[in-house]
């Protein structure tokens, strides 16, 4: 599950490089970083937003209730997305998979 998060956010990495330059404060459209591998849902929050999440390797954006307790913690509930850090093995997982470390 921690592998399908870690594919989502490296699509997502790409979208964000692209909705960089249309500014902090717009809106974008992001890939739900769920453990679901049959997730294809869109969530749509700005990319200042996204950024800060991504600031911590550990943390993906997902929509309300796409959460796995089992593997992750609750950070951020609100109407549009939630976010979520993974704990345990799944953290350090994902953080080695985090293409921002590579
Ligand atoms: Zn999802």
């Amino acid at each position: 599950m921690a592998e399908n998060e870690a594919l989502f956010r490296e699509v997502n990495e790409r979208m964000e490089a692209v909705a960089h330059r249309l500014g902090p404060n717009v809106p974008y459209e992001f890939l739900c970083e769920c453990a679901n591998a049959d997730c294809t849902f869109r969530l749509t929050l700005p990319t200042q937003v996204y950024e800060s999440v991504r600031a911590d390797a550990t943390q993906f954006v997902v929509l309300p209730l796409h959460f796995t307790p089992e593997i992750e913690e609750l950070v951020i509930e609100n109407d549009t997305y939630w976010v979520v850090r993974k704990t345990g093995e799944a953290a350090e997982y994902v953080e080695r998979l985090d293409p921002r470390s590579r």
